[in-house]
């Protein structure tokens, strides 16, 4: 995610924390084979109340060697009970039965009547009603527009043979997800406009209603937005259609088109046939989510945010992280690879904006030292709860983190890499990549020790 401007000038934002719980079976030995998760959402808005009734059904396949007792999910409405946010569930059923659940704030166990086994698969339904709070929050509404993201029941990530359930913080994305594959099928008032990721399957509209069917595989997370206002640029790169649904007058779908394709050419395949920018009111400067992003409509540099979202469909969807134990993962790699793109873009200016976050950095640093001592030094692989404020996330993981790429490629040299940035994608699309297995893979790659600057970076040890 981007955060607006912060105290820094870069832009993003979000990463996560992850305390994991074992809910199934432990499991020393890696296991091969997760979980194979469907999600069919249909659900209805109703406008008047600002209310989303939800019925998922959620099939899992278990593919792992373990036994499963029990199914955890999030109920992210729950983190917005102070916003006026909310979700009520009001059954939990396989096809046959009902089953128990327990609900803690934004977590719920379903308890399963029988263990499902390796080969088995069960589908559950979950029928809920989500209040939607106002203002522009990733779950969100307002004049004219809802931004709907995580409304839907989610299944924890499944890992080695057993869950890891990542607790939420307002600091950064606070989630961990696994590849699923989406169905979304949404009634909603005519007058507004729809934009989602994936295809459109199916539409039909009379004078009161609208109703539309979206589905997207292989994602990583999904969002849908409403406005009154829309207007719709379209283009197409690579055989990927690109949609940009704004409430301005500029079409950026050239600056997409350009960004995607060069993406493409240099790191690896884009994963879906559909990309959507969707310009909202919104808290942060974006937020990406599978062949969608939300851009914030009157954030500033809205070049450098839009391809910050892009090039998170390589780096934190498609390879993805634990962005609560592990936010700078996924988030300084992407932020160094927007001013490395924007650099090609703009014909310049790369060393500028390094120089820029230096600056910044050391303004930060000793900022903090008058407050925090002069023996504060951050690290940069700080878990979100680990972060004392918003401004030293956003310092570190956004700022210090292009610094350690900037350090790790002046280093190696710019072809070196640029292969450990394509091999690194091909070895984890699809996964969720740890700290070491990054390091490891540009250790690879580049044929050098890269782990020792990585290292140095990481324990604080360079000084600017
Ligand atoms: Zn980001």
């Amino acid at each position: 995610m981007m955060k607006k401007k912060l105290l820094i000038g870069s832009l993003c934002v979000i990463c996560i924390l992850c305390s994991t719980m074992l809910l199934a079976c432990k499991s020393e030995e890696k296991i091969d084979g997760g979980l194979e998760v469907s999600y069919d959402i249909k659900c209805a808005l109703d406008d008047e109340s600002c209310v989303l009734y939800v019925t998922s059904e959620v099939e899992i396949l278990n593919k792992s060697k373990v036994a499963i007792k029990e199914l955890p999910f999030y109920l992210y409405p729950n983190a917005y009970l102070e916003e006026g946010g909310a979700v009520t569930i009001s059954n939990v059923a396989t096809r046959e039965r009902d089953l128990i659940y327990n609900i803690d704030n934004i977590n719920m166990k379903v308890e399963l009547n029988e263990d499902l086994k390796e080969g088995e698969n069960v589908a559950i339904i979950i029928s809920s009603r989500v209040e939607i709070p106002k203002g522009k929050g990733r779950l969100g509404y307002g004049d004219g527009y809802y931004n709907l993201h995580a409304f839907y029941p989610r299944l924890a990530c499944f890992h080695n043979g057993s869950f890891v359930v990542v607790p939420y913080s307002k600091i950064g994305d606070s989630y961990c997800f696994d590849m699923a594959n989406f169905k979304i099928k949404i009634n909603y008032p005519s007058a507004y406009t729809l934009a989602s990721a994936g295809e459109q399957t199916n539409y039909k509209e009379n004078e009161k209603y609208k109703e539309s069917v979206y589905c997207i595989d292989n994602a990583r997370d999904v969002a849908l937005s409403l406005s009154k206002k829309f207007t719709i640029f379209e283009s197409e790169i690579e055989g990927v259609k690109i949609s940009q649904y704004t409430m301005g007058k500029q079409d950026y779908t050239p600056f997409i088109a350009n960004c995607l394709g060069y993406f493409i050419e240099e790191v690896g395949e884009y994963p879906h046939e559909n990309f959507t920018i969707v310009e909202t009111p919104f808290e942060y400067g974006g937020m990406e989510y599978s062949g969608l992003a939300l851009i914030n409509e009157s954030v500033s540099e809205k070049e450098f945010v839009i391809a910050h979202e892009i090039i998170h469909q390589w780096f934190g969807l498609s390879v993805g992280s634990n962005s609560y134990k592990e936010c700078w993962v996924d988030e300084s790699l992407t932020n160094y690879l927007t001013y490395y793109y924007m650099d090609i873009y703009n014909k310049g200016g790369y060393e500028e904006n390094m120089e820029l976050e230096r600056k910044r950095y050391k303004k930060f640093l000793e900022a903090s030292k008058e407050k925090y001592g002069i023996g504060y030094m951050p690290r940069l692989d700080y878990n979100l709860e680990e972060f004392r404020s918003e401004s030293e996330y956003a310092n570190m993981v956004y700022g210090y983190g292009v610094l350690t790429y900037d350090g790790v490629r002046n280093v190696i040299g710019d072809k070196k890499f640029k292969k450990a940035v394509r091999d690194y994608y091909e070895n984890y699309k699809g996964k969720i990549a740890s700290k070491e297995d990054l390091i490891a893979s540009f250790n690879k790659s580049a044929g050098k020790k890269v782990e020792g600057i990585f290292n140095g970076y990481i324990e604080s040890k360079v000084v600017f």
